[in-house]
């Protein structure tokens, strides 16, 4: 132990307070993590620690029953006892003496008078008990570790602020402030305090009239951050079970991202708009009194965590997606007295006199809609009822419950907007009661109800990232992703590239721009397919690249081919004169007349989608063996251009109208031998296909003569860092399954993207480095001439330096082409060498699928030319 006393100590090293919340305190070895990091801060610093916890996990809900009357209120009681004494046999201590008092004080509050009326100073002592507890049978362990812990009343030294104005005797009891303004008695007071270590409760306080209060749900990180203000900490640690704060929570997005660093003031937002991980009051006493502050996992102390002081960098963009549930509006319809002056007051006092604190507002001509947060306010039916009853002699009142309030959160919303239409079109299927701008230019909240809310952050969350609105790529604010960090992400496999730079910068001296293609991706990604052994038929659609190389090398891979126009059945028979028609299928969409009757010529598999066709050009049809392309009704994909099912689609015959084709056929002669759908290109979720096959399989059994389900193609790729390999194993499993329900059918698919895009990139030369208004901007020699998706589709390519492979991407540019477009950019905020100088070849990769094929000449720039890398094939 340390020979210098406690108080010499705080004066060398002062203070850390470290919080550690109710399931960082639920588990013997979550103490001994305590027990080791309480010692290590001490001795970092050279000074003395502060541990706050919370009640171990679950207890304050229990407690909250109890305190709210509950009829079986002493069955809680009995299993709280039993839960704390079984955790004190887990930690090898005897029950008794460490919590027999607070035990005992607590069931004798079962039986006190007050009990009756459950009044709020009643309700706060019950529930102080949950800190009270774990707190002692914490330190009780600490100490039996031989640590050099003291355990305190935190009421001794944390007291509520005198009611303020307004102020419900709810708050004033159950959802208090402390003083935490400094002062140097207090100070010295508590540095005598004879121990290194020292261990208290959260979450609760002294109250003015000597009572008990506590500090609302989640409110021991507010202690944590009043101890660390009062103490001048040198920091304030919150222990929790999550690695940081996230863009979302990352229970319900996955592909949150960890904020590695915040300013105090997208924090407070942040928490204030819903992220639980820290309780919003928290931040002010930190922020006010220049403490830093960091959220930390308990489990993983050596994992990442959110750091949140003065320093961090302003970087503009949304931060992270929140959500309240339980929100309720309450909106007040106009009776003529708009116009009158003092009506907005009005209507406010009586919130007031409910001491009802509002959240946000919306007003038009003829109504004042308010929210109301559960979290700052007790919305219990009465208060509403009474509320509401005060509100009907002013206007026509509705109170609309329970609402999810969603809210982006960062800094500069307002220059947003633009990036926001993805956001939007989410909302698109909700109705949204309200949309509400903070003044303070950060936050954005759309209230909508609560039960459409639910699913909805993570399609939200993407959004974001992919419209660009969430700056992922900014390394000094976003960290890696929750599923990253639990290591549940296939990583990207290493791009062929990297190891064919020195060909790849050989070819780009022959020009510039040209696309290369590797053929041996191309076999490895067919091979992939080849072995999902539920598939019995694999056509290469070879819309998305028809480099002769490619085709011969699909059709080597036993892949048949899928052509969606004349033309390019042309190529394929002129490139494969040899190709057995079988293989081949037709596809097209409002094609001419003419195509139909070539490929029934050729021989080739011709899919139908409408019943049009047949009855406008019986003779074509007549007799024929074709397939039939229905429309689902729903639809998928990675952009809303790609989405083929649905009313909006052109696509496909609607279901609805599957047994007037087949009228039509029949009294044509016509048989049909196959059924597809395609929904869309780059869907993520593997039960799509299968939801697909069954919906298909119900056709074929209703058309009678069907042998193959076609679903399509639609496979995505990772373009980007923030995308995984598609689950190739996952989709098997599904297909697999499907296939034994359906046995009497044989499964086609179709894809074209899978197979090439990886396989493709595009190589171009850097024309001009150029700087303007402090963007930093590289030109390209191909643009969306060369490469249209980006264009398109807001598609993302990876772009690299090619030149400077090696070097730090320390440099941050648009990359734009030459076409006079203002759509002509191919990524914007990219890093890149700073060195990066006119010349240089750069790589666009993934370029292999819709690359080259959807190329054009505009401004008259001439098509980019093709070469085939081989060789290392396997
Ligand atoms: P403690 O018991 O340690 O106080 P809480 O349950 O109060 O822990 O807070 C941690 C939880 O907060 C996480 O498990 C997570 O589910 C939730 N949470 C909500 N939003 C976020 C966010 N944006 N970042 C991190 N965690 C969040
Ligand atoms: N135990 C209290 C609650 O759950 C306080 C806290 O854990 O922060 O609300
Ligand atoms: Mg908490």
């Amino acid at each position: 132990m340390s020979a210098v006393s406690p108080t010499q100590d705080a004066a060398a090293g002062g203070w850390i307070v470290l919080k550690f919340g109710g399931t960082s305190v639920s588990r013997r070895h979550r103490w001994d993590n305590i027990g080791k990091l309480a010692q290590k801060r001490a001795d970092e610093i050279g000074g003395r620690v502060l541990v706050v916890v919370s009640a171990l996990s679950g207890v304050t809900n229990e407690l909250t029953a109890i305190a709210d009357g509950a009829d079986d209120s002493r069955q809680r009681f009995e299993a709280l006892q039993r839960r704390h004494h079984e955790f004190l046999a887990e930690l090898g201590l005897d029950a008794d003496p460490v919590v027999g008092v607070h035990l005992a004080s607590l069931r004798g509050l079962l039986d006190d008078p007050r009990a009756a009326t459950r009044s709020l100073d009643w309700q706060a002592e019950v529930l102080a008990h949950g800190e009270l507890l774990s707190s002692t049978l914490g330190a009780a362990y600490l100490r039996a570790q031989g640590l050099d812990f003291g355990w305190m009343d935190a009421r001794q030294w944390l007291h509520a602020l005198p009611p303020q104005p307004n102020q419900s005797p709810w708050s004033q009891r159950l959802s208090v402030n402390c003083r935490w303004q400094g002062d140097d008695d207090w100070r010295s007071r508590f540095a005598e305090q004879p121990t290194r270590m020292l261990l208290t409760q959260g979450f609760i306080c002294r109250h003015g009239d000597g009572g008990t209060a506590v500090l609302g749900r989640g409110g021991s990180d507010t202690s944590a951050a009043y101890f660390g203000a009062l103490l001048g900490a040198r920091r304030v640690e919150i222990w929790t079970d999550v690695p940081g704060m996230f863009s979302a929570n990352p229970r319900e997005v996955p592909d949150a991202r960890l904020l590695s660093r915040l300013g105090y003031a997208e924090a407070q937002e942040i928490t204030t708009t819903g992220a639980k991980v820290l309780h919003p009051r928290s931040i002010k006493p930190c922020r006010d009194s220049g403490v830093p502050m960091a959220v930390l996992d308990t489990e993983n102390p050596d994992m990442y965590g959110t750091v949140i002081d003065r320093s961090a960098a302003t970087v503009p963009g949304v931060k992270a997606i929140s959500r309240r549930n339980g929100v309720v509006l309450v909106s007040v319809e106009d009776i003529g007295m708009w116009q009158q002056v003092g009506y907005l007051a009005d209507v406010f006092e009586l919130f007031r006199k409910h001491a009802l604190s509002v959240d946000l507002i919306g007003t038009s001509q003829t109504n004042v809609t308010v929210s109301l947060d559960p979290s700052e306010n007790l919305l219990s039916q009465d208060v509403l009822s009474a509320l509401a009853a005060d509100l009907e002699k002013i206007g026509r009142v509705k109170v609309i419950v329970p609402c999810a309030a969603i809210t982006l959160v960062g800094r500069g919303m307002r220059s947003l907007l633009h990036m926001l239409p993805e956001v939007f079109s989410n909302f698109g299927h909700e109705r949204v009661h309200m949309i509400s701008q903070s003044s303070n230019d950060l936050n954005l909240t759309f209230v909508i109800d609560e039960a459409d809310a639910e699913g909805l952050l993570p399609q939200l969350h993407a959004a974001l990232i992919d419209s660009g609105a969430m700056p992922a790529q900014e390394t000094e604010v976003f960290g890696p992703r929750w599923r990253e960090i639990n290591g549940a992400v296939r990583p990207r496999p290493e791009p062929w590239w990297r190891g064919e730079r020195e060909r790849l910068l050989q070819l780009a001296r022959s020009g510039t721009p040209r696309y290369v293609y590797h053929l041996p991706t191309v076999r490895a990604r067919a091979r992939q397919l080849k072995a999902v052994a539920a598939v019995d038929h694999r056509y290469y659609a070879i819309k998305a690249n028809p480099h002769p190389a490619i085709l011969r090398t699909l059709v080597e891979e036993g892949f048949g081919l899928e052509c969606v126009s004349l033309g390019e059945l042309r190529h394929v028979f002129a490139t494969l004169p040899q190709l057995d028609p079988q293989r081949v299928l037709f596809t097209p969409s409002f094609a001419p007349h003419a195509e139909y009757q070539q490929a029934f010529a050729l021989g080739v598999t011709v899919t139908v989608d409408n019943v049009e066709a047949l009855q406008r050009w019986p003779d074509t049809f007549r007799g024929r063996s074709l397939w039939l392309r229905i429309d689902l009704g729903h639809g998928d994909g990675h952009h809303e251009k790609v989405n083929t099912g649905g009313k909006e689609a052109k696509f496909g015959l609607p279901a609805a109208r599957v047994d007037e084709f087949m009228d039509v056929a029949r009294t044509l002669g016509v048989i049909v031998t196959g059924v597809h759908a395609h929904l869309g290109s780059g869907v993520e979720t593997a039960g799509h296909w299968r939801l697909m096959c069954d919906e298909l399989a119900g056709f074929a059994r209703r058309i009678g003569t069907v042998a193959t389900l076609d679903i399509g193609g639609g496979l995505p790729i990772p373009y980007s860092a923030d995308d995984e390999p598609f689950d190739l194993d996952a989709w098997a499993a599904g297909l697999a399954e499907v296939r034994q329900v359906h046995p009497a059918f044989a499964l086609a698919i179709e894809p074209g993207r899978f197979l090439v895009a990886e396989a493709g990139v595009l190589l171009a030369a850097a024309t001009q480095v150029v700087e303007k208004d402090g963007v930093h901007r590289v030109g390209l020699d191909a643009g969306m001439n060369a490469l249209l998706r980006p264009a398109l589709y807001d598609a993302w390519h990876d772009i690299v330096n090619l030149q400077r492979l090696d070097e730090a991407e320390d440099g941050m540019f648009d990359v734009v082409g030459p076409i006079c477009e203002s759509s002509d950019i191919f990524g914007r905020r990219r890093r890149l060498p700073a060195a990066t100088t006119p010349g240089d070849t750069m790589l666009v990769a993934d370029a292999g699928a819709y690359g080259h094929a959807m190329a054009s000449t505009y401004n008259l720039r001439a098509l980019p030319d093709e070469d085939v890398l081989d060789g290392a094939a396997d």
